[in-house]
């Protein structure tokens, strides 16, 4: 027996926090007995030494591991079998154009809409996808631009339709949408439900002061608060949605009382279904002593009643979804992309090109470029995060820039790791996992 290459021990006050980046499990112990074990754990013969039924344990949570497992293998295999599973997301962007001008936006906002010739395309490509690349489910992603400009004319039919294929064909279907949820009032969110869109990820720029000036309409006294009534109503009128409230900061327009600014406008009830993640926004600068205020801010989350995310370590062996063959972005013209985060929606010369027959014709195998295994190198196969980073973002990697992605976040895996276990202990506690 050996131990794990991908032990994290950590210690804080009296505690020690123990988590295998492997097999994703964690506990905590008290420091004096840690601090007896870790010793045994360093060859075969004091592995035998621990206590039979902590042994077990550690053997059936991956922290202690046969002498012949390659572990390395295990996350290639997984990897493979993550690019090719047939579970497949569906991007559609029905336009790049958007009510709003945020400055750290990087999409510009060209007056667009899909015409109707590309909205027979999709219709086409969603049948295909079902009945000849027999996908095992759909996961249709609103993207834009602002989508729900667009609701009636684009997103409720051709959502409407993925839905019916997908029942006729007996797979799970889901929507979901990137939105500033400007247009979905009660009138839309109560449609919502039947169409079944289970999630939305909204963003709000820090506190109501800085929300409002970045986000301004005419008309609108305050869109900080128009988006926490709309994300309200959305949990009001579909039970099963979640919504990703998500806060780009800058280091400066996020402060503690962002809590109690946001707590009149959502319920009680409904804050259980509301997941706050914190995202720095790529033109500030990395600050590691940020971590501690952001720690903060989102225990006031907690205490609240919200879901927080501490940590947004990767679950799936795939460093991101662009990855993954069964993954395609289609913009309102057609033109389809692997990366939605980048210039590629704009280029004159397209990536991909949706077809009539509901195929996309790839330019010199773009996609296939897409399933790079960025983390194939020396750095990346010796760090002991790669489970849960699986390297370079795979445009990076094409494009030859090959930076360690801790290098551009805030947050300190030491600090992350052990404010994620201990606000997951407090979740059992409290029910809410
Ligand atoms: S990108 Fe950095 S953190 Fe991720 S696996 Fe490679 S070396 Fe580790
Ligand atoms: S920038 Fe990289 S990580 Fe982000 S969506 Fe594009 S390919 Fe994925």
């Amino acid at each position: 027996m050996k131990q794990s290459f991908y032990n994290f021990i950590l210690h804080k006050n009296d505690k020690a926090y123990w988590f295998n980046a492997l097999s994703f499990r964690h506990f905590i112990l008290p420091n004096d007995l840690s601090s007896k074990i870790e010793p045994l754990l360093e060859s075969d013969s004091t592995i035998h030494d621990i206590p039979e039924s902590f042994r077990n344990k550690l053997f059936d949570n991956g922290f202690v591991i046969d002498d012949d497992c390659n572990e390395i293998d295990i996350i290639r295999n997984r990897n493979e079998k993550a690019i090719h599973s047939k579970d497949y997301m569906l991007v559609v962007l029905p336009t790049l154009n958007c009510n709003f001008k945020c400055w750290y936006c990087i999409q510009n906002h060209i007056p667009s809409m899909m015409d109707d010739d590309i909205f027979e395309r999709i219709k086409q490509h969603i049948k295909h996808m079902v009945h000849n690349e027999e996908i095992s489910s759909l996961s249709l992603e609103w993207f834009g631009g602002e989508p729900f400009m667009y609701f009636n004319k684009i997103v409720k039919p051709i959502t409407q339709y993925a839905k019916d294929i997908c029942e006729e064909a007996k797979i799970p279907f889901e929507a979901s949408a990137t939105t500033n949820s400007y247009f979905i009032t009660s009138e839309i969110s109560k449609q919502l439900q039947s169409l079944r869109f289970t999630h939305f990820q909204i963003s709000l720029d820090g506190n109501k002061k800085f929300h409002d000036k970045v986000k301004f309409q005419n008309g609108c006294e305050s869109t900080f608060e128009r988006a926490l009534t709309n994300i309200n109503g959305i949990l009001d009128n579909n039970p099963y949605a979640r919504v990703f409230l998500r806060f780009n900061y800058n280091h400066e327009n996020l402060t503690p009382d962002v809590v109690e600014e946001i707590n009149p406008f959502i319920s009680k009830e409904n804050r259980k279904r509301v997941i706050v993640v914190t995202r720095k926004v790529w033109q500030a600068d990395v600050d590691k002593s940020y971590s501690i205020q952001l720690q903060e801010i989102l225990d006031g989350f907690s205490k609240s009643g919200y879901i927080t995310t501490r940590w947004s370590p990767i679950s799936n062996y795939i460093p991101c979804y662009a990855n993954k063959k069964y993954y395609n972005a289609i913009n309102y013209n057609g033109n389809a992309v692997k990366c939605t985060a980048c210039n590629d929606l704009y280029e004159e010369e397209p990536k991909g090109v949706l077809q009539k027959d509901g195929t996309i014709l790839w330019n010199n195998e773009f996609d296939k470029r897409y399933q790079c295994k960025s983390f194939e190198n020396e750095v990346c196969l010796n760090c002991k995060e790669l489970p849960i980073c699986m390297g370079n973002c795979p445009r990076d990697f094409i494009n030859g820039h090959c930076q360690c992605k801790k290098e551009s976040v805030d947050e300190t895996i030491e600090n992350a790791l052990i404010d994620y276990i201990e606000n997951f202990e407090k979740d059992i506690t409290n029910n809410r996992i």
